[in-house]
């Protein structure tokens, strides 16, 4: 079965292969206070920081998975009150966890074809963490680069990003936000059970200044195990073992960008010429890495009951999509052929 599900997705095929590796390398077994542990943790920090093309004065964390980022962010980086700027599930999900951590949480959100109204946004009042998902993987929508460049423009207060289907797959603007974060399982095709955290010196600053200490993964606590190379718990040593294969593996994220970009260009030109209606009209809001397609309940249980039979696992809907979408994962572990082979079927069955 080949899978487009965007998250859990298809895993890189050299998964296997590193698998083993670190099976016979012994790190699997060893102490995480040890040396061999901590080289390689820095070793895997420094092969995401160069592949993921991160400014070297951004640091990086591994953390359990993104929803522990929402909590982290939550304990760790709100004095008042955060605000949140969303257009689907994921958005909408991070606003409501948080509310429940710092009362309070307040929110905008917009439609799924639109770009938010920067000039009809109050977001200093009083808000100091705003919240934006990069890429809403339950709709297939992507903030397009000139929204986050202003924001940065319009506030001082920390950004946090939610771009956990997008990071690994394209080039983010890491100066304009102060916290990215993502799970392993989308665009960086490995197994799920890890996230990476990317953190700006102004939410350093921000930390010490909120100064939680309370929670066995406040922000201070985990960057203090991290500038020495270690870990608050005992870690996910296999997850970043893998990470840091994976990372060395990859092209740089520029030239991977280009790619997934150009592979969406084609999926955004082959399905609506085909007779498939795409969720999301307007281009500039597309995602490049989350094809989401529309169509009636019927037919979207047909396609994919018939992808299955032919062995392809499509993304079924999500949230407010559930029954009237179905996603296409454009994650770079896809392979062209993969591609050509889902491009065929859908091109059979477009007499349905
Ligand atoms: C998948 C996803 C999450 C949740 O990731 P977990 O690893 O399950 O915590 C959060 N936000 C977005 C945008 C996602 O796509």
């Amino acid at each position: 079965m080949i899978s487009f599900y965007p998250g859990p997705s298809k895993v890189y095929p050299q998964v296997e292969q590193y698998l083993s590796e670190a099976y016979k390398s012994g790190i699997l077994s060893v102490n995480h206070r040890s040396d061999v542990f901590m080289e390689m943790l820095q070793n895997t920090i420094g092969s995401v920081k160069r592949s993921l093309e991160i400014p070297d004065a951004y640091e990086v964390y591994f953390v359990s998975s993104a929803t522990e980022c929402w909590e982290i962010i939550a304990q760790s980086l709100i004095n008042t009150s955060s605000f949140h700027i969303y257009n689907g599930a994921f958005g909408a999900k991070w606003m409501e966890y948080t509310d429940k951590i710092r009362k309070g949480a307040a929110g905008l959100e917009f439609g799924i074809n639109e770009v938010p109204d920067m000039a009809a946004l109050n977001i200093d009042l009083g808000h100091d963490v705003i919240c934006v998902t990069h890429n809403e993987t339950s709709n297939g929508t992507a903030l397009p680069n000139s929204f986050l460049s202003d924001l940065r423009q319009r506030t001082n207060q920390i950004i946090a990003v939610d771009a956990t289907s997008s990071m690994a797959g394209v080039l983010l603007p890491w100066q304009d936000a102060d916290v990215w974060y993502a799970s392993v399982q989308k665009c960086f095709g490995l197994p799920a059970g890890l996230a990476v955290m990317v953190v700006s010196p102004q939410a350093v600053a921000r930390a010490e200044q909120v100064g939680d200490r309370h929670f066995y993964n406040s922000l201070l606590f985990t960057r203090e195990n991290f500038l020495k190379f270690q870990t608050p718990y005992t870690p996910n040593a296999l997850g970043i073992y893998l990470l840091g294969r994976i990372a060395e593996q990859v092209v740089p994220m520029h030239e991977m960008s280009a790619e997934i970009l150009s592979r969406s260009r084609e999926w955004y030109s082959f399905l609506p010429e085909h007779g498939y209606e795409l969720l999301v009209e307007n281009e500039a809001v597309r995602s490049a890495t989350v094809v989401a397609v529309h169509a009636d309940r019927e037919k979207i249980t047909k396609v994919k009951a018939m992808a299955r039979q032919a062995g392809i696992q499509l993304g079924n809907g999500y949230g407010a999509w559930k029954d009237s979408s179905f996603r296409i994962a454009n994650f770079p572990a896809i392979s062209l052929s993969d591609i050509s082979l889902l491009r065929n079927f859908l091109f059979s069955i477009s007499h349905l």
